[in-house]
């Protein structure tokens, strides 16, 4: 397997590059640079930027007005933009709903979805996790019942990222309660604006409302809404489940977040030289650099076989495992290179344009924020203690 990149591809990333350099705005850069909080209307400019260019929608074919990139291309994006501090892609209409729709969807639904996802007139989130199914996620109850034609939808999902921007929900929903529990869930499209839907947000560790709850009483929701068969919605959520996983390692913003720990250890002092050059923490860097040059690799691998046409199997449970661990290894020596400065949190410093500042130098006010929210890393886009398990059945055949 050749993992050097071709002269087309470093063509791609050249043109990728200048595009950075020309329309990734500053401030938005800034914002992400210095870990301040992105807005709606932040993440909906840098949007409406890369539809522009069509490159919004990297993962999806041409024909649904996609930029039909190979996973390698993919991956050079991702290197380029998480390198240019480009803020990221918000993923539940582009990388996980559209693919659903492309491949279960009605023509109907294509036509009349897809392009409200790339010019913005949706915000999604994704109604999957529920208080008693989350890594269980055949628990479902939220149920969908048929009216006519609507369905009455009742229950609550939870870790809703973003819904508080969003007005519109994916959702698995419970239709039978017959067999197995995998086998009476379908997928539905549900307003958020529709009479009955409550969205109560959730505080996270580091003062974020990130994530919230979402109550469904009495919503109803028409049959169209559908997508593909009613029970059949497993099928289909694992299919987006395959989506959600791509660039699951996150090599781009690793290397971001190693570049940033470089930078700050060399700008701190220890001992009346910059950090860096203690041989104990740089030894902690080096070890770091070392796994992720080894897990980048891996990526490249895997990346190139999926190129090739080959699905990601249980290796993409090892990058998961890998690519999270050591972005919290580098999020703990970010926030042990700030020192003393780690302590103070200043939440209102993290809001770009507030009048108040950080306490100490400005690379500092995000470090502990930024360690306590990636604990999440570990635990969405299916946990690690579950990752093992796949390892331990697909891989090591135990
Ligand atoms: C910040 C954040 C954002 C999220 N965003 C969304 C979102 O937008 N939409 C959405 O639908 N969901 C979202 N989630 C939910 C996420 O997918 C679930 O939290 C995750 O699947 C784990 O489910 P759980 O929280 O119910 O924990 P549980 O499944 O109850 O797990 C609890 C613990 O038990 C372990 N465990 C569970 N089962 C096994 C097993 N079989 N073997 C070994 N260990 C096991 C887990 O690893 C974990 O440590 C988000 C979660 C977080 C933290």
């Amino acid at each position: 397997m050749d993992l050097n990149f071709t002269d087309e591809q470093k063509a791609f990333r050249a043109e990728v590059r200048s595009f950075l350099e020309q329309k990734l705005p500053k401030r938005l850069s800034d914002k992400v640079r210095l870990g301040q909080r992105l807005t709606k209307d932040d993440y909906e400019e840098w949007h409406a930027i890369l539809n522009e260019r069509g490159w919004l929608a990297g993962n999806w074919p041409k024909e649904h007005g996609g930029a039909g990139w190979n996973a390698v291309e993919r991956h050079i994006f991702e290197e380029e933009t998480t390198a240019a501090h480009a803020p990221r892609i918000v993923p539940f209409g582009l990388a996980m709903l559209g693919p659903v729709l492309q491949k279960f969807g009605s023509k109907e639904q294509q036509e009349y979805w897809l392009p409200r996802i790339l010019n913005g007139d949706d915000w999604w989130c994704q109604g999957y996790s529920e208080p008693g199914a989350g890594s269980d996620l055949a628990s479902v109850k939220t149920t969908a019942v048929r009216d006519g034609d609507h369905y009455v939808v009742n229950g609550q999902k939870t870790w809703t990222t973003l819904g508080q921007h969003a007005n519109m929900i994916f959702c698995l929903v419970r239709t039978s309660k017959e067999g197995k529990p995998q086998e009476g869930i379908s997928f539905l499209l549900v307003d958020m604006n529709d009479p009955g839907v409550t969205v109560r947000p959730i505080v996270l560790i580091d003062g974020e409302a990130e994530v919230n709850e979402v109550f469904f009483d009495n919503v109803r929701v028409p049959a169209e809404n559908l997508v593909g068969e009613e029970n059949k919605g497993w099928t289909y959520a694992k299919y987006l489940l395959t989506h959600e996983r791509t660039n699951i390692a996150g090599v781009g913003f690793a290397n971001a977040g190693l570049a940033n720990l470089k930078r700050i250890a060399s700008l701190e002092q220890s001992n009346g030289r910059p950090l860096i050059e203690d041989p104990l923490f740089a030894a902690q860097i080096a070890e770091v650099e070392i796994a992720l040059m080894a897990m980048a690799t891996t990526n490249l691998r895997v990346v190139s076989a999926a190129a090739a046409g080959q699905a990601p199997g249980a290796e993409s449970s090892m990058l998961k495992i890998k690519g999270t661990v050591l972005r919290q290894e580098i999020n703990a020596l970010t926030k042990q290179a700030v020192g003393p400065y780690a302590m103070p949190f200043v939440s209102e410093a993290l809001e770009a344009g507030s009048n108040v500042g950080p306490v100490g130098p400005d690379y500092a006010m995000s470090a502990t924020p930024h360690y306590l929210n990636n604990r999440k890393l570990s635990i969405y886009g299916g946990s690690n203690e579950v990752q093992k398990t796949i390892i331990a059945k697909a891989i090591l055949e135990l």
